[in-house]
């Protein structure tokens, strides 16, 4: 690995095998088909917090540069947004929100485009049930709504819910429907993938004693019975295969499932999270899981709306340094364009990732409330590549280009088509290429030895397996390399006792992170800044 953060010197063969395995890198170094490369550059994500606080030992606030707030969120992802939501639906105006980047939003986040807008990560959000009514009246109120059906659950409008057709698979050269690889299964792959649905099945309808599901979103009404919790020790590889489950498209498609919401491979998540993903959104056994919501710029909507409301309070482009507890409540202290400048709060939301809470609360090493440290994160590079047309189906009856097209033989997440949403099926678009980390112990650190050149060749080269025209039809590509994307819901994490801790608050601190749920979700984001503003006032 290059020291100090410098760019990898690898042969693109070496390159390529890393990122997308051998045999990928052997027929690609073979075409050598990047002649015409896109323009573009990596995109976003200030680096200088960790330099700073390193740096700096002392954060002394000039005396005039102190002001008064009754509460200051720090961090304006999801969490903190809702957080500020939720205070002007309560008409409580004494607060600021602070925000490191340009733009708030976190790992939310979207850029306005031609011909359309376009994410940055999070790009879709289920339909909630109705209990969970805080998130109803959310949807309510942006107008996404028609009315309840006759259960009571909440109807989303047509235009909002991800429309046909949602997604293919790459296999063989040739897109086939859905995710399951159905092409080709053999009778005992059939069998197998029927029992692992008899599995989720089970689960869905389970209730213990109180009543409570075992799988639902929120997290936090789970049930606790030690029959669930239990599966939070092993990973959900060592279940498919205690199960029984051999069959190779059964185990990708898990394996598929775990990394596209958690960055983690089959073995490294646990096998509770394994089976929330496939039971937490679906109502009742023989019901489809709940549809999605998504437009162009993914959950960036909801970031839009958030911002809309509050506006007034979010002040972007503040690094917050160091938050001090006080004999009267917290001092904020936030670097702003060079200048510190402070905060005297009653209170603080701390809307943060949770392993920088020891670096930025003062006292916090010396008598830890919890221990940071077990709230790991995993490693992504996400890519927006600019299309000037369609690439060409390779075969006439070729599945067509759908929301989510994913390949089998890849250990990337595929692509998302932004103009889908909206009907726009000819012509310029632009595709959002997912990439996590699992496959390197280091992710992180090798993520950013990388630079642009060789992120992009792995996307294209990854996509031109499918494409063949892809370079000549992508005009640029930008990139976005998330260091600490989403946390790692690896087994003994989530039932370990340590995210009640940090739910507590610490000397007026209110922690409010989808961490704190040890799973990367929107909903679970909006519960945290719920319930620490409820907290709050
Ligand atoms: C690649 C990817 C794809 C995803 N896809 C989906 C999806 O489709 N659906 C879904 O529901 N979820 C998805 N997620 C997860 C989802 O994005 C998150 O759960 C949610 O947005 C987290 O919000 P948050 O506020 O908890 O945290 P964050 O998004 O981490 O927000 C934290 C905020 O704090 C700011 N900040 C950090 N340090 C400082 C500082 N010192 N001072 C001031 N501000 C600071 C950051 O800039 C950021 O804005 C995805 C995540 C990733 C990475």
């Amino acid at each position: 690995m290059a020291a100090g953060g410098a760019v990898m010197k690898l042969t693109r063969r070496d390159l390529l095998t890393a990122f997308l395995g051998a045999p990928i890198a052997m027929a690609a170094c073979r075409e050598g088909n990047e002649s015409t490369f896109p323009v573009g550059e990596i995109v976003g994500q200030n680096a200088t917090l960790g330099h700073v606080l390193r740096e700096m030992r002392s954060f002394e606030v000039p005396e005039g540069n102190w002001e008064a707030k009754k509460v200051a969120i720090v961090g304006g992802g999801i969490a903190g947004l809702t957080a500020a939501w939720k205070f002007r639906k309560e008409n409580f105006n004494d607060f600021v929100l602070l925000e490191l980047e340009k733009e708030p939003g976190g790992t939310s986040k979207s850029t306005k485009g031609e011909p359309v807008g376009y994410p940055w990560a999070a790009h879709y959000l289920p339909v909630p049930f109705k209990e969970n009514t805080e998130l109803v009246s959310l949807l309510d109120e942006m107008s996404l709504t028609e009315g309840r059906d006759s259960a009571g659950e909440v109807v989303v409008k047509e235009q909002f819910l991800c429309r046909e057709p949602e997604e293919r698979v790459f296999y063989k050269g040739r897109w086939y429907e859905g995710l399951y690889l159905g092409i080709g299964a053999s009778e005992d792959d059939k069998r197998q993938f029927a029992g692992f649905q008899r599995h989720i099945d089970e689960w869905v309808n389970w209730r213990d004693a109180s009543g409570k599901r075992a799988f639902v979103v929120p997290l936090a009404n789970c049930s606790t019975d030690a029959e669930i919790t239990a599966l939070d020790r092993i990973s959900f590889g060592d279940w498919l295969r205690r199960q029984g489950f051999t069959s190779e498209r059964l185990i990708w498609f898990c394996d598929y499932a775990t990394r596209d919401d958690y960055g983690l491979k089959a073995d490294q998540a646990s096998a509770w999270v394994g089976l929330f993903y496939f039971c937490s959104r679906v109502r009742k056994s023989g019901v489809e899981s709940q549809p999605f919501i998504t437009c162009p710029e993914g959950n960036g909507q909801f970031v839009n709306h958030f911002v809309d409301k509050v506006k007034t309070h979010i002040r972007p482009s503040q690094m917050v340094v160091s938050v001090v507890p006080t004999e009267n409540g917290v001092d904020v202290i936030c670097l702003d364009d060079g200048e510190l400048r402070g905060i005297h709060c009653e209170k603080v939301i701390f809307a943060l990732p949770m392993f920088t809470a020891p670096y930025i609360i003062r006292g916090f090493r010396d008598d830890p409330p919890f221990a940071a440290t077990e709230f790991q994160h995993n490693a992504w590079f996400v890519a927006n590549l600019f299309l000037k047309d369609r690439p060409k189906p390779r075969f006439a009856k070729d599945f067509p280009m759908s929301w989510d097209n994913v390949l089998y033989e890849s250990p990337s997440l595929g692509y998302v088509t932004a103009t889908h949403q909206k009907g726009i099926d000819y012509g310029p678009t632009i595709l959002t290429y997912y990439y996590p980390m699992c496959h390197e112990p280091e992710g992180r650190t090798k993520l950013f030895n990388y630079d642009w050149k060789q992120l992009a060749d792995v996307c294209l080269t990854d996509l031109s397996r499918a494409h063949s025209d892809i370079y000549e039809l992508t005009t640029r590509i930008d990139i976005m390399r998330w260091g600490h994307a989403m946390i790692s819901p690896r087994p003994n994490f989530i039932w370990s006792g340590v995210r009640e801790k940090a739910m507590k608050p610490y000397r007026s601190i209110h922690f409010a992170h989808t961490d704190l749920s040890g799973i990367a979700l929107f909903e679970e984001a909006f519960y945290h800044g719920l319930r620490t503003a409820g907290e709050v006032i």
